[in-house]
């Protein structure tokens, strides 16, 4: 394939592009297939000799998209939504065809400088300090990998990049029960170890779900008191089982006052902060060290973009960067940042094109304006399950996020599996205080009051049938 020819099939890909999406809501949102149906479509010894496009483009539309869970759907209410506004697609595909690798300044100058450039519009879009630098990461994971891997080497005042773990003192991390897995890999795969990682109970009868400050004290002071060395404390504003938010302000003020540093994963949540009245769910934030959040989950941008803020990136630096004689920038190394010094990755996409797209395109009123309604009719949908008969809503909308189970586990899981091959709508599970529920979250780009409001209906019809 040519230059010419990749023009013409991405026309063709373009237009089916608009057909896909026009179609998403007469399609189920999950395929209803086994493990191992779809290789058995396209089991086919390597090719020795090259095809025609037209064959390869014919299996694509015949086979793929009816064997995809369709993410663009207006009614996935599963997971956290991956959206991708079409604006940020289109820059994807721009990105695409310079493939440019931004790996530092002088590899993509305009990748760098326009990074640098849409963090701090995002940092000011989400009302954090004008102090804030950032990045921008393949995911969350990687973002909260690198702020664990900063806070070990603060703790051990940089010797174990060199000197390794073994005989060091042991480190310990705290975090919230409620935190997310990426946690417990960052303190598995950092040498540190899921058995230092100390989750901290919530607080009592609190509708956010935070840890409990006084606990987080406690325990820092007991692994002092017992020769440990605690590292950092890792926060949630928005987990992703049931939406706990720590109180950041307290619990930022214990890590303070212990000297540790502090990360904030607010993956999913991070997009609300874009309209002020949802700030109070983090209020506290800005005496964060380290905040990620997810542009390609709620606000719009085409997966991949995760964003990191850092108050002051330099101790990453010196724990993530390193300079050898060929990634030197002659003649300018002082003047420039290479963010690959920030990342685990050398090499870099360009993803801050498609949040210049996003950003200038739909504006922060129209983001807003989407997850207000996602948020209001998150609430209209919670209040319609509540009404129905042996519908119970077991943690209460935090942003856009609730769940609920009915009757007994069984019959929950019963209704889950039911409501799922219908395939007019997708939820998927979790587990609270020990109860299986059901998860809801809204907010798919697309989906519209009467999306959302299927699910009460749904449900009814579906538990009628159980
Ligand atoms: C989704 C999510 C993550 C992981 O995000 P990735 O970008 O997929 O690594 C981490 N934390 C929270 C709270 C999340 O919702």
């Amino acid at each position: 394939m040519d230059h010419d020819e990749l023009a013409h099939w991405s026309k063709r890909a373009a237009d089916w592009a608009r057909d896909y999406h026009a179609s998403l809501r007469d399609r189920p949102v999950r395929p209803d297939l086994k493990p191992g149906d779809f290789r058995k479509l396209i089991e086919a010894p390597v090719p020795e000799a090259p095809e025609p496009m037209e064959a390869i483009f014919a299996d694509f539309v015949r086979l793929v998209p009816d064997a995809l869970t369709h993410w663009q759907h207006p009614r996935f209410f599963a997971y956290f939504p991956a959206n991708a506004a079409p604006a940020s697609m289109l820059a994807e595909q721009l990105a695409n065809a310079m493939a440019a690798q931004a790996m530092l300044w002088q590899t993509a100058p305009a990748a760098n400088e326009m990074e640098a450039l849409v963090v701090d519009w995002l940092r000011d879009a989400l009302g954090l300090p004008g102090e804030f630098t950032g990045t921008i990461h393949d995911s969350a994971t990687t973002a909260t990998f690198s702020a664990v891997l900063t806070m070990r080497e603060k703790a051990l005042g940089y010797e174990g990049l060199t000197a390794g773990l073994s005989g060091g003192p042991r480190l310990r991390l705290y975090a919230s029960a409620q935190a997310h897995s990426s946690v417990d890999k960052a303190a598995r795969l950092s040498g540190i170890g899921q058995d230092n990682l100390v989750k901290i109970p919530g607080r009592a009868d609190d509708p956010l779900h935070s840890m409990d400050p006084n606990a987080l004290d406690a325990a820092i002071r007991a692994d002092l008191a017992a020769g440990l060395r605690p590292a950092g404390v890792i926060l949630a504003t928005g987990g992703t089982s049931i939406g706990a938010c720590d109180d950041l302000a307290a619990c930022i003020a214990v890590a303070t006052a212990h000297g540790l540093p502090s990360h904030v994963d607010a993956a999913w949540a991070g997009s609300a902060m874009i309209a002020p009245e949802f700030r109070a769910l983090w209020a506290g934030v800005e005496g964060a060290d380290s905040v990620v959040f997810n542009p390609h989950k709620w606000l719009g941008a085409q997966f991949d973009a995760s964003v990191q803020f850092l108050r002051d990136p330099r101790p990453q630096i010196a724990t993530m960067g390193l300079r050898p004689d060929y990634l030197k920038t002659l003649g300018a190394e002082d003047e420039v940042v290479n963010y690959n010094e920030w990342t685990l990755p050398l090499g870099r996409r360009f993803r801050a094109l498609k949040l210049w797209f996003l950003l200038r395109s739909e504006g922060l009123e129209g983001l807003r304006a989407r997850l207000r309604n996602h948020v209001a009719w998150a609430r209209e949908a919670a209040e319609a399950i509540a009404a129905l008969d042996g519908f119970e809503i077991v943690t209460g909308p935090i942003l856009s996020l609730f769940t609920f189970r009915y009757r007994d586990e069984a019959a929950t899981a019963a209704l889950l599996e039911a409501v799922n091959r219908s395939g007019r709508i997708y939820l998927t599970q979790t587990t609270h205080a020990g109860r299986f529920v059901i998860r809801v979250q809204v907010g798919q780009f697309d989906c519209t009051r009467d999306d959302v409001m299927t699910i009460p209906e749904v449900l009814a019809a579906e538990a009628a049938r159980l």
